[in-house]
C-alpha cells in the first residue's frame, strides 16, 4: 500500500464529473486500499478518488468514532437510492481544503446502491456522520466542494485564503 498526494482547492481536478468503473478488478482494489491508508494517514473520515487525481466514482469512508473498531468501506458507483426529507446539518470539513470547516445541511439518512471491493452490488442504509460523509464524497465524484453548498461570500473567503496559502507553499522560482 501506498500514501497518495492528496490534490487541494483550488484545482480544476477537483471540478471534474467523475467516471463510473467498469469493474472492480485488482487495479481499483489496490486504488481502494491507497485511498484508505491515505485517509488514515491525514487523517479524515472520508476519500474520493478525485481528490487524489483519479477521476473515477470510487470514495472509502471510516466514520467510527475513537475507541471503536475500525470500520471501513470501499465503494464504487455509488448510487443514492432514497433519501430522506428529513435534514441534518453538521459543521463539515475536507481534505483538499484544509484547515476551514463550514455548516452544511445534508438529507439525515440516505439509502445507498454501490459495488464493493468483490464487485457485488451492495445496499446499505446509512443515517448520521455517516450519511453525511456519504453525501459529501459522492459530491467530489460530481465535482462539487462542500464550499459550493454555503453563501459565495463565504466560499470566496475560503477559497482566497486556500488559493494564497498554496503560493506561499510554492517553491520561489530560481
Ligand atoms: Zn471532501
Amino acid at each position: 500500500m501506498a500514501q497518495l498526494p492528496i490534490i487541494t482547492a483550488p484545482d480544476p481536478r477537483l471540478k471534474l464529473k467523475a467516471k463510473p468503473v467498469t469493474r472492480v478488478d485488482d487495479q481499483i482494489r489496490r486504488l481502494m486500499a491507497d485511498m484508505l491508508e491515505t485517509m488514515y494517514a491525514a487523517p479524515g473520515i472520508g476519500l474520493a478518488a478525485p481528490q487524489v487525481g483519479v477521476a473515477k466514482r470510487i470514495l472509502v469512508v471510516d466514520c467510527a468514532r475513537e475507541g471503536e473498531a475500525a470500520a471501513p468501506l470501499k465503494i464504487a458507483n455509488p448510487e443514492i437510492l432514497w433519501r430522506s426529507t428529513e435534514l441534518m446539518t453538521n459543521s463539515e470539513g475536507c481534505l483538499s481544503l484544509p484547515e476551514h470547516y463550514a455548516d452544511v445541511t445534508r438529507a439525515a439518512e440516505i439509502q445507498l446502491r454501490y459495488l464493493d471491493e468483490q464487485n457485488e452490488i451492495r445496499e446499505m442504509h446509512a443515517k448520521g456522520l455517516l450519511a453525511t460523509c456519504i453525501q459529501h464524497e459522492i459530491d467530489h465524484l460530481e465535482g462539487t466542494l462542500f464550499v459550493d453548498h454555503i453563501s459565495a461570500l463565504k466560499r470566496g473567503i475560503i477559497l482566497r485564503k486556500l488559493a494564497k496559502a498554496k503560493r506561499q507553499k510554492s517553491p520561489v522560482p530560481a
